[in-house]
């Protein structure tokens, strides 16, 4: 979510604010395999990519300044503890200082547990995948790694529980069939939700199906409440289009302090802006140097990052007028690869049911290009 300290800026100056670094996908094997999972089954099972090596993290890292522009490691995969050298980055991003947010699944055995809580102090925040653990006994293993993560964590140097967020994806199929409260409330019993700050709420954004889908809706509004009863924090992920809630939604999670119909209209992690331009996108640095703009974006963008960098001198780019407003590397590449989302999602017409909307384009800007792909 960006800081208010962001809002109060003035435009121009808000684009040159630290950029989100690139979620580092340092593997695609993961195998906890997930009905929803935006990898591709190739590249979790049948390893289409390397892992990425520690020496071009460190390349990575320091190319991009992350030290001197306060930026986080962001590790994420498939399932990055299963990377053969997971500890090893854990152990430089520790000795450099570099903070590092982790994207996991919990799902590690206990020489991955002991080596995050002997570097607690480095993690600055975390992600948790928390859904489908009902299954294949996984719930036991996921609770022994969360318990004691998520409890040191709220006692650490850069931690908290509000910076501890578990993440619940509302799949693309058979979601109509998932009871999220009796599910919600199973976790409850095993997980010490005390040291637990926020769940997230994310929908698979693979389609046009998401269009006044009031049952996708309803599903939502049932972790919602659950948020609500546990006094949890609620975050969203990038889109949801504001058709598929009810009146009766938005006056049931109005409160002073949230409000379900500014989340999906105004805050920019839960829209879109006008003709479906994504705003805030993940940009996923795949292990074979291509850069994503996000996952659901693969099919039309993955330009090489060595491609994008070329023609950038960081000597002439540091004396430029950009440079000394404070635009790094980081700046250019992703403006780059906002151009080439632009282009790609002007390639397709906005469709005749956003455009009749009364709500475009003011408060939902209409489907972002991975809804297309
Ligand atoms: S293009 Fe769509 S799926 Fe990708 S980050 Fe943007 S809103 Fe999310
Ligand atoms: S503009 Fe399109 S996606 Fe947005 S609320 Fe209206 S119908 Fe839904």
């Amino acid at each position: 979510m960006r800081s208010t300290h962001t809002q109060r800026l003035p435009q121009y100056l808000q684009k040159l604010e630290n950029t989100d670094m690139f979620n580092m996908i340092i593997t695609g094997k993961c195998s906890k395999n997930c009905s929803f999972c935006f990898t591709e089954e190739e590249a979790r099972k049948e390893k289409k990519y390397d892992d990425m090596s520690l020496d071009y993290i460190k390349e990575i890292v320091e190319k991009y300044e992350y030290k001197k522009r306060g930026h986080v490691l962001k590790l994420l995969g498939g399932e990055p503890t299963e990377h053969p050298q997971f500890l090893d980055i854990i152990e430089y991003a520790a000795k450099e200082q570099i903070p590092v947010y982790l994207i996991s699944n919990f799902l590690f055995g206990t020489k991955i547990q002991e080596g995050i809580l002997k570097h607690i102090d480095t993690f600055t925040s975390f992600l948790v995948n928390g859904a489908e653990l009902a299954e294949k006994n996984r719930l036991k293993n996921f609770a022994k790694n969360f318990n004691k993560i998520a409890y040191q964590f709220a006692r650490s140097k850069q931690g908290g529980k509000q910076k501890f967020t578990l993440a619940q994806t509302i799949p693309d199929t058979h979601y109509d069939v998932i009871n999220f409260t009796e599910y919600l409330k199973s976790l409850k019993r095993e997980l010490d939700f005390s040291n637990l700050g926020n769940i997230r709420i994310g929908l698979g954004l693979s389609g046009t199906y998401l269009l006044h889908n009031k049952k996708l809706g309803d599903k939502v509004a049932e972790i919602l409440r659950f948020n609500r009863e546990n006094r949890l924090g609620t975050q969203f992920d990038c889109q949801f289009p504001p058709c598929i809630f009810t009146d009766e939604h938005f006056k049931e999670f109005e409160t002073p302090s949230f409000s379900l119909w500014n989340n999906v209209t105004a805050n920019p992690d839960a829209k879109t802006f006008p003709g479906g331009i994504c705003h805030m996108p993940a940009f996923d640095l795949m292990p074979d140097e291509t850069l994503l703009y996000c996952y659901q974006t693969q099919s039309a963008i993955s330009p090489k990052l060595p491609d994008l960098e070329k023609s950038v001198d960081p000597e002439t780019l540091k004396d430029s007028f950009i440079g000394k407003l404070g635009a790094g590397l980081d700046h250019v590449v992703s403006q780059r690869l906002r151009a080439s989302y632009l282009e790609e999602r002007e390639k397709r017409p906005t469709l005749d049911e956003c455009k009749s909307c009364h709500l475009y384009p003011q408060y939902c800007g209409s489907l972002c290009l991975g809804c297309y792909l």
